[in-house]
């Protein structure tokens, strides 16, 4: 049989699994010979056996406990249930992954009527005793007993309100023994300690499924099957008089990281006071005025224990009559800020290696340096939420349409867009605004997709909602109306929407990250590139670190104003002779786009996708919008609607779109081609260094590839053979159906790199339409039937393997081909590093999660490298 129970002088903090991380901690700090109240721990694997056996403890366990229970007598020099010499009890939980007060903890066990007299006599302190005493029948009754705890609260209130007491200290011993005589007729309390105790641990096992533990869990992706060890501690006591107390300390400041020595304190105080709230703790100065010995010894145990676990911790403590006690330390919990300086400062001090620094530090750590963040500390009452599409805090004015979003943006106001969806035509109000609220869509809807790319934060997918254009409305379903004009508040980081204008911490880059970063780039294999389109997009990010363009979405260009509309008579075209003239000024301003890009990317490989989207897209649909048209172009509207009838798809995302548009209309590819070779030609000619790679998307078969190089052998000629000039183009294909990676190794011969579109990969591999997915994506994952929105982390068990026989494959056909990701998977952090262990050369994202991809690119590398997996 296992051991059960484990001395505090049994194990070490390499136990947490075990032992729970305050177990494991009390142990290792016991061992560093720090004054910790002895006691023991019932290990974790029992909290799952009591589980397994309908929540009963196991038969033989309490045997074992007494045993340890015995040795902890000794150490103490008193008597667990001895009224002459009474020993008392913490008992409290400890998961293996921190869990900050989500569990249950009772205090001073082993109290009750003889006992208390006895430690009162003991102490020669009656007050204390009765004070411990109450408080023990309050916390016992409130965790173990389910009572409602108000009603404890309620009669300490009316005692004292009777008796003209308003504050503890005015409470004698009699008073606390008046009121423990009412609490006892409140509930039924086990006298025997014994009796008592094994309640407790029970009690503890219990609050493992408490629901605040449960949403704690849900929240930080802690599983469910680890369960939480009991420690059994002897109690010492800060409420014993003045030269007592309790406190907290952290060895770095948490939220700026700075490197100061950072706590407080309440004198005459337990522990729960101080995190309770009810009196105001002091800075720790205090206590170094009044107790100079005890702040030393404290000063000094927090210095040698940051030292000795290589990092900022968190520690509870207790001063018994001039006795200092150390009772808990962990790793703190920090700020995004405070995370990176407090790596950089310890690489400085020679404390931490820089792939350890690397990874102390956490993707969403990173995003408060990128964007500004709703301030946790402030945040109210959330009305609605939805899925968290681009990271970041936005307020501003509600409005429902992009027009309006520029009207009111004009005039000086700050404003989030609230649409059911929005389309490429809604982009100059997203461009506007300061953040984008949709009732529809998942993660990679229009709005997600092209608010990640701008860095504006974003909320897709907030199905509680529901807009209504006509009135200026959006309703949550619990009736709460948003109107136009109203302030509202996103987090995008979590998908919370709240009413009013709630703070936000700035957003700046700092010395620190910048340092982190650049020890990122020393540590990682893959590359990181952008997606983007416009010279914005891409001087953004390249000064986000991307190492060239990984996918610039030609279609973009066309829906710019002045495009438009010859895009849409292009699309609209009755002969080629017709749609070539109109191709003929599209290529002017095709290649003047071009020309930009490459002029940002100077040296760094450019990606350019032929277009891509169902032609469709690009026309209007309602009657006004067609007679409009109709009038600037010289067709008739009746002809227009004739035409985008036609256009009509059943099923557009598997429809007319990718290179099927290139082999029906050749002329538009030859177009794009032509534009691409020739800007590359004008950079080159103005002193730069482009490095075209044309992308063809969607395909499905060799024999496209073959078709569609032909027309782009066509298109370069045609250019080149005006100019006697050498460009360093490449061709390469997406890869994106299921048949295409299944079919790698042929496409592979034809082509010199390739790259993955996990999110049309995704959206065939499940038949989930990843523009309809946010209808049922959130009950998905409610119910447990996907681990993760597979939209936002990669599906490594049927995507990922597509993937991974397509790079085998295509790597056995053509060794080093280079292959990349363009999908929106390639800025998620567990999908990089599932892109590392592939083996893939870059992964591409937009210009904002740059950063992130760089480091995460780097956590995926150190990992491996130290077989943390
Ligand atoms: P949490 O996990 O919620 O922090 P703890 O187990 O740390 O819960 O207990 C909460 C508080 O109870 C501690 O901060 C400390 O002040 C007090 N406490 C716990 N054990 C003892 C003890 N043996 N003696 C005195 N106070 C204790
Ligand atoms: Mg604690
Ligand atoms: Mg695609």
């Amino acid at each position: 049989m296992a051991k059960r129970v484990y001395l505090f002088n049994e194990g070490s903090k390499d136990d947490r699994d075990l032992l729970g991380g305050k177990g494991a901690n009390l142990c290792e700090m016991t061992t560093l010979g720090l004054p910790v109240p002895f006691g023991f721990i019932i290990t974790t694997p029992t909290c799952r056996e009591f589980f397994e056996a309908g929540n009963k403890l196991p038969p033989l366990l309490e045997q074992e406990y007494r045993v340890a229970l015995d040795l902890v007598e000794k150490n103490m020099g008193a008597r667990f249930g001895d009224p002459e010499n009474p020993l008392l009890f913490s008992v409290r939980s400890g998961a293996p992954v921190s869990m900050p007060g989500m569990m249950d903890t009772i205090l001073n066990l082993g109290l009750n009527d003889d006992i208390a007299a006895g430690l009162a006599k003991k102490t020669d302190n009656p007050r204390f005793a009765y004070d411990c005493y109450r408080r023990f029948i309050q916390m016992f009754a409130n965790v173990v007993l389910e009572a409602d705890g108000e009603q404890f609260e309620h009669e300490i209130e009316k005692y004292k309100e009777q008796h003209n007491k308003p504050l503890d200290t005015d409470m004698s011993a009699e008073d606390w023994q008046a009121i423990i005589k009412t609490f006892k007729t409140l509930v039924n309390f086990p006298e025997d300690p014994f009796v008592q105790l094994k309640m407790a641990v029970e009690a503890v096992f219990l609050s493992w499924h408490t629901p605040r533990a449960y949403v704690y869990r849900e929240m930080n992706n802690i599983p469910e099957t680890l369960g939480t060890a009991v420690n059994v501690q002897a109690m010492v006591y800060g409420n014993f008089g003045d030269t007592s107390g309790s406190g907290v300390a952290f060895t770095r400041n948490p939220s700026t990281g700075e490197h100061e020595f950072f706590g407080e304190f309440l004198f005459n105080a337990a522990g729960e006071d101080v995190v309770a709230g009810t009196r105001t703790p002091l800075p720790l100065e205090s206590l170094k005025d009044k107790l100079p010995a005890v702040y030393d010894e404290l000063y000094n145990t927090q210095a040698l224990l940051e030292k000795h676990y290589r990092d900022m911790q968190d520690l509870e403590f207790t001063v018994q009559e001039g006795r200092f006690y150390m009772l808990q330390t962990r790793s703190g919990k920090r700020t995004g800020r405070a995370s990176v300086k407090i790596a950089v400062d310890m690489v400085n001090e020679g404390l931490i290696s820089e792939s350890e620094a690397l990874m102390r530090v956490s993707p969403e750590h990173v995003e408060a340096f990128l964007h500004p963040m709703v301030d946790p500390q402030a945040k109210t009452d959330i009305v609605a939420t939805g899925l968290p599409a681009s990271p970041g805090g936005a307020t501003g004015k509600v409005v429902f349409s992009a027009d309006e979003a520029v009207q009111v943006a004009a005039g000086g106001d700050k404003v989030v867009l609230v649409r059911r969806e929005t389309t490429p035509e809604d982009i100059h109000g997203m461009k506007v605004a300061e953040g984008i609220l949709t009732e529809l869509g998942g993660m990679t809807s229009h709005a997600a997709v092209v608010a990640r790319g701008m860095g504006v934060c974003a909320i897709t997918g907030c199905g509680s909602l529901k807009i209504n254009y006509a009135e200026g409305t959006a309703t949550t379903s619990d009736g709460v109306v948003i109107k136009r004009g109203d302030v509202i508040t996103l987090d995008g980081t979590a998908g919370d929407v709240m009413l009013g204008d709630i703070p936000k911490t700035e957003a700046s880059s700092s010395d620190d990250f910048q340092v982190l970063l650049s020890w990122a780039d020393k540590h990682r294999r893959l590359k990181v590139r952008a997606n983007a389109e416009t010279p914005e997009d891409a001087a953004k990010a390249r000064e986000l670190g991307a190492e060239g363009i990984g996918l610039c979405r030609t279609e973009h260009m066309f829906f710019e104003a002045e495009r438009i509309d010859l895009m849409r008579a292009m699309i609209l075209s009755e002969s080629k002779d017709e749609r070539q003239s109109y191709l003929d000024q599209l290529l002017t301003f095709q290649h003047d786009d071009m020309l930009a890009l490459f002029k940002v990317m100077d040296g760094l490989p450019v990606t350019v996708r032929l277009l891509d989207p169902p032609l469709h897209e690009f026309l209007p649909h309602d009657d006004a919008e067609i007679e409009a048209l109709a009038g600037r172009i010289g067709k008739s509207a009746d002809k227009i609607r004739d035409i985008v009838k036609d256009l009509a798809e059943v099923n557009p995302m598997l429809g007319f779109r990718g290179c099927r548009l290139s082999v029906v209309y050749p002329e538009i590819t030859e177009m794009q081609v032509k534009a691409i070779i020739s800007a590359a030609v004008a950079a080159i000619e103005a002193g730069h260094k482009p490095l075209p790679e044309i992308m063809i998307p969607l395909v499905v078969n060799v024999r496209e590839i073959r078709l569609i190089s032909e027309i782009i052998d066509r298109g370069i000629r045609a250019v080149l053979a005006e100019k006697k000039i050498s460009v360093p183009y490449k061709i390469g294909t997406m890869m994106e159906t299921p048949r295409a990676t299944l079919g790698a190794d042929r496409l592979a011969g034809e082509v010199e790199f390739m790259s993955f579109g996990t999110n049309d990969l995704t959206q065939m591999t499940y038949g989930f339409s990843r523009d309809d997915a946010g209808k049922f994506i959130p009950q998905y994952l409610e119910k447990k039937l996907v681990e993760a929105d597979p939209f936002v982390s990669l599906d490594q068990r049927a995507v990922g393997r597509l993937m991974e026989m397509a790079v085998n494959e295509s790597r056995a056909r053509k060794p080093g081909i280079k292959y990349g990701i363009c999908g929106e998977h390639g800025g998620d952090p567990r999908s990089i590093q599932f892109c590392h262990d592939l083996g893939l050369d870059y992964v591409s994202c937009s210009p904002f999660r740059v950063p992130v991809a760089r480091i995460a690119a780097a956590q995926a590398k150190v990992k491996r490298e130290t077989g943390n997996a």
